[in-house]
C-alpha cells in the first residue's frame, strides 16, 4: 500500500471525514482490519485563516509548502490537501515537491464528466466561487459551465462556511438557505451542484436538495484510496 500525506485542520472538522472515508474505503477493497498508512500533518487553522483573510496568499504558501515537505520527508508518497479553498496554494506548493499532489478539482471534474454533466453549480468560501485557480481549472481543463450564486448569496454560503461549519456547527436556516440557493441554480440549468468546501457535506444531506450533489470531501477521499492501493 503506498502511504498518504494529508495536509488538514482545515478545518479539523473536515479532517475527521477525510480519515474515516479514506480507512472506510481501503477496508472496502482490502476487507478484515486493513486500514489506510497515511501521515496527517494538522495545521493551527486560526493564523492561517487570519492570513487567508488578509489576502496573504504568500504567508500561506509558504507555511503549507513547508509542512507538505514535512510529509514528504516523513515518507508520504502523495500530498492530499484536505481543503478547496487551499488549493490556491497548490501549484506553489507543488514546485516545493517530488511526490504528487492529488488535485481536489481534478478528482471533481472527472467524477462530473463520467457521469456526463456538463453544467455545474459551484459552493464554496468566496475564494473557490471567485478566484479562477478552481472555476477555472473546472472550465478551461476539462470544459464545464460554472454557476456560482450572486453577490449576497456568495457572502452567505461563505460566512456559513467560517462561522458556522468549520466550528463544528450546524443549522437547520443555513441549511435551507443553501438548498434555496441549489434551487436557484436549477433554474438556472445547473444539472448537478459541487460541495466545493470540505465542511458542506455537514450541513446538507443529497436527499433534500432538489439536484444531485458532488461532495468534494468524498471524491477527493476516493481518490486518495485509489492511489494508496495502486489504482
Ligand atoms: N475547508 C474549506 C474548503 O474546502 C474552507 C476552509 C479553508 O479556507 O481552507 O475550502
Amino acid at each position: 500500500m503506498r502511504k498518504l500525506g494529508l495536509l488538514g485542520g482545515m478545518s479539523w472538522e473536515s479532517t475527521l471525514d477525510y480519515y474515516r472515508l479514506i480507512n472506510e474505503g481501503v477496508r472496502r477493497e482490502r476487507g478484515s482490519l486493513h486500514s489506510a498508512e497515511l501521515l496527517l500533518y494538522s495545521v493551527d487553522f486560526h493564523p492561517l485563516e487570519k492570513m487567508l483573510q488578509a489576502g496573504d496568499w504568500a504567508g500561506l504558501e509558504k507555511a503549507l509548502s513547508t509542512a507538505a515537505q514535512t510529509l514528504e520527508k516523513g515518507g508520504a508518497e502523495a500530498l492530499v490537501i484536505c481543503t478547496n479553498t487551499m488549493h490556491n496554494c497548490a501549484p506553489e506548493i507543488e514546485k516545493t515537491l517530488e511526490i504528487p499532489l492529488l488535485h481536489i478539482a481534478d478528482a471533481t471534474a472527472d467524477a462530473l464528466t463520467r457521469d456526463e454533466i456538463k453544467r455545474v453549480g459551484l459552493l464554496g468560501t468566496a475564494f473557490t466561487m471567485e478566484k479562477d485557480f478552481y472555476r477555472g481549472r473546472l472550465s478551461d481543463k476539462y470544459g464545464l459551465d460554472v454557476l456560482v450564486p450572486g453577490d449576497d448569496d456568495r457572502q452567505l454560503v461563505h460566512r456559513v462556511i467560517f462561522d458556522e461549519l468549520c466550528l463544528g456547527i450546524t443549522k437547520e436556516k443555513s441549511a435551507a438557505a443553501y438548498r434555496r440557493i441549489i434551487e436557484n441554480m436549477k433554474e438556472q440549468g445547473a444539472e448537478a451542484v459541487i460541495l466545493g468546501c470540505t465542511e458542506i457535506g455537514m450541513l446538507l444531506d443529497g436527499e433534500q436538495s432538489s439536484l444531485p450533489l458532488y461532495d468534494t470531501t468524498k471524491i477527493h477521499a476516493a481518490r486518495a484510496v485509489d492511489f494508496a492501493l495502486g489504482r
